[in-house]
């Protein structure tokens, strides 16, 4: 027999709606969750409970969904990348040279050390669940193990390994080259097709699939209606990073007379199943002025869903121009953390604050929709209609909010004190598939502490590989000198 848990007469909720297809604030409300599913959430719960959460003092909300990040990577990177972008390559740090960090971690993939991979998704996945995030898209390479984690992390994960046609190169910082293998893109993608069947099956039933071509300029057509067919026959969502970088812009006008998006769309790969992984740099944005205005059409027009991850461009100096606009326009947006920091509310802060810089309008975004995005937005673009939201049938994926924390203190709007002020402070305990896996702020699931010192060793690997791998070979410390001088002596 299932267990039922009550949380009683919790201060603030925010539950679903189905009628008005919104959040909205309930107070001294009851949230119960039988087995892995929410059975009530309103007033005046009279049913049984095994067990009773004293809700007083609480804000009880969906799980978050971060549909966008590279959990086997990017934890490397902290302290070393914040600041690398290329001025040559318009601020963009995607091919020099902060490749080169990751490749050198990425070296374990080769060589058969899985620790360093192992260790960073263990501290990404740790790291997004303490700060609430039920559900996340973990675009990533297969590596022995990685299914055993995705299962015992607690965490309902995506499985998005990315495979390619071909790699990009510089060999002096300021012209990117492609080089393509497309023999190797397919068997890539046949092995990505095999392991997410396997990852979709798993007995856990908290594992997806997502299909991952990696880049909108990286793929052959050919690769891309595989990939399209593969998703639409399984009815899994694909995703593939489509104009995130003014260089990716202009070598597909240059290839094709057509933005990225515009090509995406006469390749037959946007629609429902489909999310674009940031589509910042569209036909109207101001660093490319490209002359049409289609591109946020033809993503409201075929249901294309958007991955938007604001803080990790923001560091490069970059940002989407007009969330507020894509919004409007019925574009469906989810958000991403894409790297360090894991933590989705930060995301929500970035991306609601840097819309309103961009548009020089207050209006242009309001709290409520990055909310949504950060839960029904992802969810859709998932393809579900059972999380993100705290209603009878849906999946208990719930987050304990301490109002008592004095980051959230006054309470007068518990998201607003969340995103603005508090982040994941205050998150004490959060719950996936009706499993307790953060108690009092610490993940049950995951042995954080151990992961974090095996991902110090893999940085100081990483940063001693920089030199083989670099056109100019320049050390760790030459492409990405500390804040302060150091005393050495
Ligand atoms: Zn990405």
């Amino acid at each position: 027999m299932t267990a039922t848990t009550c949380i009683r007469n919790a201060a603030w909720v925010a539950a679903w709606d189905d009628e008005i297809q919104s959040h909205r604030y309930v107070r001294e409300a009851d949230v119960v969750f039988a087995g892995n599913a929410i059975t009530f959430v309103g007033k005046g719960y009279s049913g049984p409970a095994d067990n009773e959460i004293d809700g007083r003092g609480l804000f009880v909300m969906p799980g978050l969904i971060n549909i966008h990040t590279h959990c086997m990577s990017e934890p490397v990177g902290k302290g070393i990348v914040e600041e690398v972008g290329n001025p040559k390559l318009y601020m963009s740090g995607l091919y020099d040279p902060k490749p080169l960090f990751l490749a050198a971690h990425n070296m374990d993939l080769k060589e058969g050390q899985q620790d360093g991979l192992k260790a960073a998704c263990t501290v990404a996945y740790s790291e997004l669940l303490m700060s609430g995030v039920t559900t996340v898209a973990d675009l990533s390479m297969i590596y022995d193990g990685w299914l055993d984690l995705m299962a015992s992390s607690g965490m309902r994960i995506y499985a998005a390994p990315m495979y390619r046609s071909a790699r990009w190169v510089t060999h002096n910082g300021h012209v990117v080259e492609y080089e393509w293998d497309e023999a190797a893109g397919q068997r890539a993608f046949e092995d990505a097709a095999d392991f997410i069947a396997t990852a979709d099956a798993h007995p856990c039933g908290r594992i997806g699939a997502m299909v991952t071509p990696a880049q909108i300029d990286t793929c052959t057509q050919a690769l891309l209606h595989d990939s399209m067919a593969l998703a639409k026959d399984k009815n899994w969502p694909l995703q593939i990073h489509t104009s995130q970088s003014v260089v990716e812009f202009h070598e597909m006008t240059r290839r094709t007379g057509l933005t990225p998006i515009q090509w995406a769309n006469q390749t037959g790969i946007l629609g429902p199943n489909t999310i674009l992984s940031h589509a910042i740099f569209i036909d109207e944005h101001s660093w490319v002025h490209w002359p049409t205005r289609d591109d946020v059409r033809l993503l409201a027009e075929t249901g294309t869903s958007v991955a938007h991850c604001p803080s990790v461009v923001a560091r490069y100096g970059q940002t989407l121009q007009n969330l507020g606009r894509y919004l409007g326009a019925g574009v469906n947006m989810g958000l991403g953390t894409d790297s360090f920091p894991h933590n989705l509310i930060d995301e929500m802060r970035w991306a609601v604050i840097l819309s309103r810089i961009a548009a020089e309008d207050i209006e242009n975004l309001r709290t409520s929709d990055v909310f949504n995005a950060a839960t029904v937005g992802g969810a859709k673009a998932l393809l579900r209609d059972d999380i993100g939201r705290l209603t009878a049938g849906a999946k208990a994926d719930l987050v304990l909010v301490d109002l008592n924390h004095p980051s959230m203190r006054p309470v007068r709007d518990p998201i607003r004190s969340l995103v603005y002020t508090a982040m994941e402070r205050p998150i004490r305990d959060v719950y996936v598939d009706g499993i307790l896996v953060v108690e009092q702020g610490k993940v049950l699931t995951l042995d954080y502490e151990s992961a974090l010192d095996q991902l110090d060793l893999a940085q100081r690997a990483a940063e001693d590989g920089v030199p083989t791998m670099d056109y100019a070979k320049r050390t760790s410390r030459q492409v990405s000198p500390l804040t302060l001088p150091l005393d050495d002596t």
